[in-house]
């Protein structure tokens, strides 16, 4: 029965795992143990190239090793990931030239720690969806609304990767056919284009087109247009801006609906710096009017629990379930 007992997320006393994310601007690095921060978070700034950064991550690992005997180091990187062999597949623009990097091998060889590399979107759907006790659900889909849109799907508590390592670009949803938007990623009408922070703002120049700064003060604004200044405009009772903000629930509620009708998740984690802006209420309505009921009237929606942290909750938390899962099979971990 050992197998039970390695597999009680309740055990509190278990050996933590080191978490890092490591993102285009930031690397962010702590101590996790039953889908917590144990330890006060780390920040650094992300160093320039490959090796810098790769000296960053064994610097960090060392320094919190001094604190606690570690299991293990769990990675969230930016770009796609082979979780398997811990390869960065695809790079991405805030991390140039990472593509091609062994990252899994290297930091394994010189740590000599069990070591998991995972997308950092993908790792903050698994650390949001444990610590909000969600795991035993059937599918639970995490969508972070920031400058662009992401996300991921949890299926019976495990990370849903897809055939090529890219499930989860939920941000990469065609909302329209109209060619309205160009997407970062080369395509049009991507549901990011609409429903981030860079959309909205699209959705105000659209609106303020023919309009003077009589009518709204936002139409002065030029270059200095922003989602704060649109959000503090609403609260003051600017009607394009509230418009604004309607059309931008409306847009997240397409884009939702259509996940809706793939997977029929039980729930929602909405993260994200838009998130905050998110009249739940609102989504819900809007949400259900494109949804069939049999989906929409069960459909719960929580806000993230781990903040800024979830990536690094992860992507700790599953170097510790990937070993109790090589365990619990039978197979030599
Ligand atoms: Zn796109």
């Amino acid at each position: 029965m050992d197998n039970l007992v390695a597999s009680n997320n309740t055990d509190k006393h278990m050996i933590p795992a080191i978490g890092i994310d490591l993102g285009g601007t930031k690397i962010l690095a702590g101590l996790v143990s039953n889908s917590k921060l144990v330890s006060k978070p780390i920040r650094i700034p992300t160093p320039k190239g490959p090796e810098n950064i790769i000296k960053a991550l064994l610097d960090l690992i060392n320094s919190l090793q001094q604190e606690r005997i570690v299991f293990g180091v769990g990675i969230a990187t930016a770009g796609i990931v082979n979780p398997e062999t811990g390869e960065i597949l695809g790079a991405t623009g805030n991390l140039p030239g990472w593509e091609g990097t062994a990252l899994k091998h290297i930091i394994q060889d010189k740590t000599a720690l069990r070591t998991h590399v995972e997308n950092d979107a993908n790792a903050a759907a698994y650390g949001e969806v444990h610590a909000a006790g969600l795991g035993y659900k059937t599918c639970v889909m995490m969508v972070t609304l920031g400058t662009g849109i992401g996300g991921g799907v949890i299926l019976n508590g495990k990370l849903y990767r897809g055939a090529h390592f890219a499930g989860g670009e939920i941000g990469h949803l065609r909302i329209s056919m109209n060619n309205e938007r160009h997407c970062t990623c080369g395509l049009w009408d991507c549901w990011e284009a609409f429903g981030s922070g860079r959309g909205l703002v699209a959705t105000v120049r659209n609106l303020l087109v023919g309009v003077s700064e009589e009518q709204t003060r936002l139409a002065g604004l030029g270059d200095k247009l922003n989602v704060e200044e649109i959000i503090k405009a609403a609260a003051e009772g600017d009607i394009l801006a509230k418009r604004a903000i309607f059309q931008y629930h409306e847009h997240v509620a397409v884009g939702m609906s259509s996940l809706c009708h793939v997977l029929d998740p039980d729930s929602f984690v909405l993260a994200g710096g838009m998130s905050k802006f998110v009249d739940l209420n609102l989504l819900k309505e809007l949400l259900a009017d494109r949804t069939l009921p049999r989906i929409a009237e069960r459909l719960e929606i929580h806000p993230s629990i781990l903040g800024e942290n979830a990536g690094l909750v992860g992507a700790g938390q599953l170097v510790l379930d990937e070993a109790r899962e090589v365990k619990s099979v039978g197979v030599a971990g």
